[in-house]
């Protein structure tokens, strides 16, 4: 059997510091777990004695719980520093990388202040632009899990109602206000049960790690239909995650606190341990880089998200996937959604040599992020990146 030993670059975002999980299909086989090292994919079912890892989603895996989350990786420091097989190791340009988990709940929060004040001054311009509630609790709406996607798969433009302040009716057709949202995504490993609590500071007992999300947004379908009870249609036709799972483990040297909270949250929103992270984004519009959103500035951490989530008894599970909200820092080069960077569509940005507002069809989306690691090494998320389609045609 021949062997070989990985070459990993000082300065690789995904050396042994980070260790992102994935599910892959080598070429002409079956999807199973592996791990990113430096370019390459190591295959887990094939190097670690545990059919958790020939499964076609991390949910097996992630279900065993976080001792066993910090075995793992021990072992795969091991494996991928030392001797291994050629058969288990893979070109990462050379697989195919599928969604890798099996989504249970989506949820998605609103969780930057700077986002939540944009889009309150765009939607409702004569009223403050923050709802009594905001600073309150983390608001969050349920979104549609069977319809997350993995990252590079094509986003079909939606149909819907759309009506225009100027016209007294909706109409229906293509979306002509096709958005994203640069988010980050909480994967939950451990499952509680209906009428526990998790709480803030067992926040990495539950949670496994963490992808980054598109929450494609239909802005004129969405104004229409959100009052009174949220998102809907404008939202649930695609949302987009990175192949990459990066493990909470790997984020320790990224924790840092959440801006300062005030008015002081309820007590079920305060712990001992900081859940900030320190994690920079950049968005790219048809390979431009467009925006550099900050998710140190988010307001309310996933700890508070999570508690919140289940502080009413409702049951998390392996599965679940909560998402930040839209990634907005205070400068107008810091926002994550075009809407904003646009201000509606009045302010239209500089794309290449075009200029754009709203998504057309062909466009592409590529949203990617990194956040220091241990002794000054990076920790790569890698990228989710999608191309805008027409609209299915419509017959009436
Ligand atoms: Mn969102």
């Amino acid at each position: 059997m021949s062997t070989t030993v990985i070459d990993i670059p000082s300065d690789s975002p995904f050396g042994i510091e980070n260790l992102p999980y994935c599910v892959f299909s080598p070429v002409g086989h079956a999807p199973r777990v592996g791990v990113r090292v430096a370019d390459t994919v190591v295959d887990l079912a094939a190097t670690l004695l545990d059919p958790v890892f020939a499964e076609p989603t991390l949910n097996a895996f992630m279900a065993q719980g976080l001792p066993r989350w910090k075995e793992v990786r021990r072992q795969i420091v091991d494996l991928v520093t030392s001797d291994i097989s050629s058969t288990a190791i893979h070109p990462v340009s050379e697989v195919t990388l599928h969604l890798p988990i099996a989504v249970a709940d989506y949820v998605d929060f609103y969780a930057s202040e700077h986002h939540a004040t944009n889009l309150g001054r765009l939607f409702r311009p004569d009223d403050a632009p923050l709802m009594p509630n905001w600073k309150h609790l983390p608001v969050g709406y349920h979104g549609r899990s069977s319809t997350v996607v993995v990252s590079g798969t094509d986003v079909i433009r939606p149909c819907g109602q759309r009506k225009s302040p100027e016209n007294a009716d909706p109409d229906f057709g293509p979306s002509r206000r096709l958005d994203i949202e640069a988010e980050l995504g909480f994967v939950v490993g451990t499952a509680s049960r209906m009428g526990e609590r998790i709480d803030h500071d067992a926040f990495a007992e539950h949670v496994f790690g963490v992808v980054i999300v598109n929450d494609w947004s239909a802005r004129d379908l969405q104004s229409w239909e959100y009052v009174p009870l949220g998102p809907h249609l404008g939202k649930s036709f695609a949302t987009s995650i990175s192949p990459w799972v990066v493990p909470l483990l790997a984020l320790e040297a990224a924790r840092i606190d959440t801006p300062i909270q005030d008015p002081e949250p309820l007590p079920y929103l305060r712990g001992q341990q900081k859940w900030g992270l320190d994690v920079d984004l950049a968005v790219e519009w048809n390979g431009h880089v467009v925006s550099r959103p900050p998710y140190a500035q988010m307001y309310w951490s996933p700890a508070q998200m999570l508690a919140h989530t289940t502080v009413n008894g409702a049951a998390a599970s392996t599965g679940d996937l909560f998402a930040s909200g839209t990634i907005s820092g205070p400068d107008k080069n810091q926002r994550g959604a075009f809407i904003e960077l646009t201000w509606g569509g009045s302010e239209p940005v500089t794309v290449g040599s075009e200029t754009r507002t709203f998504l057309e069809d062909g466009d592409t989306v590529t949203i990617s992020a990194c956040a220091p690691g241990p002794g000054g090494t990076r920790i790569g998320f890698g990228d989710v990146h999608a191309r805008i389609l027409p609209a299915t045609p419509v017959r009436r």
